[in-house]
């Protein structure tokens, strides 16, 4: 059978598709904006446009492809091929996407959460190569995860497993997405980070992080504040450090949970570095069962932003190895 496959990111914010070898070589990628709020049709054709950019760019028709794996954001289950919601993307509730993009794109279509895909991908061709018990987090907007067992991506009963981000970490903390209160998310994430640095600058606190986000408050990002903390700005020292205390608290729950061998962080808030990542391995091991804790590694992302287009070709190729092995 050929072996190369595409893959398929499908974010809120954008879709990056590549054609994909074996090896994890990257054949062609494209990369366009989701229209996120125009609909279901609108983002249908989106994937559709994408995909054919990908095929042209690496010189190829579909035929010359063995499969596609579409890895999307949101709760999806992957044996049914069903997207059943997505924050991000509200035009997509209850979608059979994976059996419409099939019909159109004239090839076998497999679908898996992104995140998941983005722990295949480590799995397959970065961090987590060779590892069979491990935890991928994404430090993000929000928090994503893929938790890997014997090999294999946990999906659980629905295909709904992994959503890391949603565990309460504060019964009444804020207001999460998802309409729950305290989730690891609204505490440690690049929102979180945000929403608590205008809190205190509203509040009066002296800070130099608006210097680095044009004197606007909206503009602060989690980059400003990291720009200022680098710079000695005791608040941003202050919150980064906070953010790191909660990201510690999540990750202890999931070492007694799950006993990794291994947790991979990826995630543009997880570019912070030792300043967020020192105490929240401090307090991960404070909390965690100290066994488990001590035969856990932490490991940094290894392929980026490619992790999750990666891990949907990669899918695709195991699901077909599968089914032509039957
Ligand atoms: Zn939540």
């Amino acid at each position: 059978m050929r072996t190369l496959t595409m893959g398929i990111d499908l974010g809120g914010s954008k879709i990056l598709t590549a054609i994909v070898d074996p090896q994890g070589g990257m054949l062609s990628s494209d990369e366009s904006i989701t229209p996120a709020t125009k609909g279901r049709e609108a983002i249908i054709q989106g994937i559709v446009d994408s995909a054919h950019h990908a095929l042209t760019q690496a010189g190829l028709t579909i035929s010359e492809i063995c499969a596609i794996g579409i890895g999307a954001a949101g709760i999806s289950n992957p044996e049914a091929g069903i997207l059943f919601s997505s924050p991000n993307l509200p035009g997509l509730r209850n979608v059979l996407l994976r059996d419409i993009m099939q019909e159109i794109l004239g090839k076998k279509t497999f679908l898996i959460n992104d995140a998941d895909a983005a722990a295949l991908g480590e799995f397959y061709f970065g961090a987590a190569k060779g590892v069979d018990d491990f935890i991928y987090i994404t430090l993000s907007t929000g928090i994503g995860g893929g938790i890997v067992i014997d090999g294999k991506i946990h999906t659980g009963a629905i295909g709904a497993a992994g959503e890391v981000g949603h565990m309460t970490i504060d019964d009444k903390g804020p207001i999460c997405n998802c309409g729950n209160r305290g989730c690891w998310e609204t505490l440690a994430s690049g929102t979180a980070l945000t929403r608590e640095a205008r809190n205190r600058i509203e509040r009066g606190v002296r800070t130099s992080i608006l210097e680095y986000a044009d004197g606007d408050i909206e503009k602060v990002t989690p980059q400003a504040i990291h720009s200022a903390a680098q710079q000695g700005d005791r608040l941003a020292k202050e919150l980064i450090g906070r953010i790191g205390y909660y990201v510690g608290v999540g990750l202890a729950n999931l070492i007694n949970i799950f006993n990794p061998e291994l947790i991979v962080i990826g995630g543009g808030l997880s570019n912070i570095g030792d300043m967020l990542l020192k105490p929240a391995f401090k307090v991960a091991g404070e909390r965690a069962f100290k066994e488990a804790f001590q035969a856990v590694r932490f490991a940094s992302a290894g392929l980026g932003q490619t992790s999750g287009v990666l891990g949907a070709a990669a899918f695709a190729l195991q699901e077909m190895r599968k089914l032509l092995a039957k």
